[in-house]
């Protein structure tokens, strides 16, 4: 990977937040409330509790120093961009939502030259979001993005898993949980949970003149990511509005 641009491997990654299809199940209504169902369940001890709590007894060890180094090595240095003094304060209010994971003194922020809208986790340690990103979301729009993508390294293993195997609805079942992931985080720090919807649909608007990728059907439809926060919030006892 180290001959690869950060371009290219943004490409890739930038599917997690991409337009996506209609699962071609045999009963579709049935596998998109199994789905919800299944996911829903896996917040069950944070339903009356603090979400801080909840996090902190499912969250996996950090990735050593020495593996951090090596991540970094195969991260190219081209293709990232020095942030201008708007960027840099918007990427400061990212901070709160790190340190909420714990994570705020060890996930490094890069902004990068990438034609897609996108904001993607690397190797556990380097949060990239595209130039394109910055300009395109609201501060709160882009806080839910970031907690989306702390969501995954709670799930990082079983995600590679499931890429390996072409688990499409593993797949997409994960994405559902690093949503759930994000709305608690926005919802314990004040933010309305609504901005994880409309930032993700932004970004699919933004992005859909490259057209539909591949590996749409890996992504939850933007309709079941609804569903799935509207019945997460009424779940938790939390009040907030999923549009
Ligand atoms: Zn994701």
């Amino acid at each position: 990977m180290s001959g690869k641009s950060i371009i290219s491997i943004i490409a890739v990654l930038f599917l997690s937040l991409s337009i996506t299809r209609e699962n071609r199940a045999a009963n579709p209504q049935q596998g998109k409330e199994d789905i919800v169902s299944a996911v829903m369940e896996r917040f069950r001890p944070a339903r009356d509790g603090n979400c801080r709590q909840f996090f902190q007894s499912i969250r996996p060890p950090r990735l050593s120093s020495a593996m951090k180094a090596l991540a970094l090595t195969y991260l190219p240095p081209d293709g990232e961009v020095m942030p201008d003094a708007r960027s840099v304060a918007v990427l400061d209010e990212l901070l709160p939502i790190l340190a909420l994971h714990e994570r705020e003194s060890f996930v490094e922020i890069k902004l990068i030259q990438a034609a897609p809208a996108a904001v993607a986790m690397y190797a556990r340690c380097v949060l990239l979001i595209s130039e394109q990103t910055i300009r395109l979301l609201s501060v709160h729009e882009l806080q839910a993005l970031t907690a989306h993508e702390l969501g995954h390294e709670y799930v990082w293993g079983a995600y590679e898993s499931a890429l390996e195997r072409r688990d499409s609805r593993s797949m997409r079942e994960l994405e559902l949980w690093c949503d759930g992931v994000a709305v608690l985080t926005l919802l314990d720090l004040g933010i309305e949970p609504r901005s994880l919807v409309s930032g993700i649909s932004k970004i699919n608007r933004y992005n859909s003149r490259f057209g539909v990728p591949q590996n749409a059907g890996d992504y939850p439809p933007d309709r079941l990511r609804s569903r799935f926060l509207r019945n997460l919030l009424v779940f938790t006892r939390k009040s907030g509005s999923i549009p």
